[in-house]
């Protein structure tokens, strides 16, 4: 292959991987408050989640209706489509990023979700992956199941679904349900009187509870609540389910328990720097990140620069422990975030890139450069950046990467490539500096990563960097094992 082939192949990539979703939930008590127009705004704050599907669903009084369609926040909730939704005292929504490539554009994975049973309705709004989806999909398929999607959410209705017909509360079903599902969910539900809100026991996706006035609202991330002027209350803890209803809101926590494990992929890069996640402070977290890296990597240069939008308060963070100064030069158009979406031919999709990254001669002409970014998956976009500054005129560029390098792919949500992809697996740490054409190249340690963690009560999943998964895995031997459970 030559150095073009090579250089187009990782340019064509789509190389940085996407959380799954985010979701938002309301629970009016204030006549004044408008549910669409707020679950709106939170969606918004929540853009950087999900770009491909954004939906709404309402309750009002028991009569359910969803608006939902394909595309970001402003191009999906038209708002003619917006003005036929009633203004009810209960209302969920979703952003959505597909992890299977083949659902990006399937409507009916399109979330919030709505479901008519013998019970009633019930409206569900997803985050996360079921690691044991393919055993229930397979038992709920022999009983008679016909699915519409491939989507986790779909499929969790399902089992909540079918243990409501077996119990006496939605309270009950929904932990009857976290018996059975494995993996990552966090998620928000509407039953005919109730927002419910609920987080896997290993807590791998943030959620958290806020209150504007006296009405409850529920959250992927705090920064939702900051758009619309309500305070964090609190976390949702992991293993919690949340009830609220006209009672107020009820906490059920025999699910929790001592071995958590939040995504640490979420302070690196999924979250915003404005939110707080289990106590850490995303923003602080990456300035942390960023002096360790400096205290572990020294090197001589004249500016630090970050890759936007994680690597600046990393590379902000590098600048204070080190006294050089910091210095703007990745200029991200942020406006093309679904063209890296597109199936298209290769010289488009390279084409996308170029688009999306630009450099700021003045901040790197002449200068030695450190460029901070959260993470290298296949190496095609630091490839980019670092072909960028020396065309700039950069004199040395130095690589400094917030996270280790990638040695698994993900389970819980995040889209990491398949593990032969990861360009850490094929590559030594040398190869790799040589091939970006980087002057050097260091990852953070994943002990100094650990350490950068604002709380220290908080228990991080490290599984793709180390292998340690926190759960077991999907393989087809897990089948015995779940019907077990699933016939208690
Ligand atoms: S495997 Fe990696 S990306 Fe997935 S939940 Fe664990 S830390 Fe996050």
């Amino acid at each position: 292959m030559s150095i073009l082939q090579e250089k187009t192949e990782l340019l064509t990539k789509e190389c940085k991987p996407q959380d799954e979703c985010g979701v938002f939930g309301i629970y009016k008590n204030d006549d004044d408050i408008n549910t669409v127009a707020e679950v709106y705004s939170g969606l918004f704050a929540l853009q950087h989640r999900g770009q491909q599907s954004a939906g709404i669903c309402v309750n009002d009084n028991g009569n359910f209706k969803c608006f939902k369609n394909n595309g970001l926040v402003s191009e999906a909730l038209t708002v003619e489509g917006l003005d036929e939704l009633p203004n009810g005292k209960i209302a969920i929504g979703h952003v959505r990023h597909s992890i299977y490539t083949k659902d990006k554009h399937d409507f009916a994975a399109v979330q919030p979700l709505l479901m008519r049973y013998i019970n009633g309705s019930l409206a569900i709004a997803h985050n996360g992956a079921i690691t044991n989806r393919a055993e229930i999909h397979k038992l709920l398929e022999q009983g008679g199941a016909i699915f519409q999607s491939n989507s986790n959410a779909e499929l969790i209705a399902y089992v909540i679904a079918s243990n409501r017909l077996q119990t006496f509360s939605i309270e009950e079903a929904v932990l009857k349900s976290m018996d059975m599902l494995e993996g990552a969910y966090s998620m928000v539900i509407i039953s005919p009187s109730k927002l419910i809100a609920v987080r896997d026991p290993n807590g791998f996706r943030p959620l958290c509870i806020g209150k504007m006035k006296n009405s409850y609202i529920v959250s992927s991330e705090s920064c939702a609540f900051d758009s619309l002027g309500a305070d964090f209350v609190r976390d949702v803890q992991p293993g919690e389910m949340v009830v609220i209803d006209e009672d107020g809101l009820h906490s059920y926590t025999e699910h929790c328990g001592d071995k958590t494990s939040m995504c640490i992929f979420e302070p690196i890069y999924i979250s915003r720097p404005d939110s707080v996640i289990d106590h850490q402070c995303v923003h602080n977290f990456r300035m942390n990140v960023g002096a360790a890296l400096a205290k572990a990597y020294p090197v001589e240069a004249d500016v630090v620069c970050g890759v936007p939008d994680s690597g600046v308060s990393c590379a902000i963070g590098y600048a204070n422990a080190t006294g050089i100064p910091y210095g703007v030069a990745i200029i991200k158009n942020k406006y093309i975030g679904r063209t890296l979406s597109m199936e298209g031919s290769n010289n488009l999709k390279k084409r996308t890139l170029e688009i999306k990254i630009n450099v700021l001669k003045p901040t790197v002409e002449g200068k030695r450069v450190v460029i901070i970014d959260d993470s290298i998956v296949r190496g095609g976009t630091m490839a980019h950046i670092v072909d960028l500054l020396k065309k700039a005129g950069a004199k040395e560029v130095h690589v400094r990467v917030a996270s280790p390098e990638f040695h698994e792919t993900c389970y819980y949500g995040t889209s990491l490539p398949a593990k032969d992809q990861l360009i850490s697996q094929k590559l030594s740490k040398q190869q790799l500096c040589e091939k970006i054409n980087a002057d050097s190249l260091e990852f953070i340690s994943l002990q100094d990563l650990k350490s950068c963690a604002t709380d220290n009560s908080v228990n991080f999943c490290t599984a793709c960097f180390d292998g340690n998964f926190p759960t077991e895995v999907p393989t087809e031997q897990f089948e015995d094992k779940f019907s077990k459970k699933i016939k208690k």
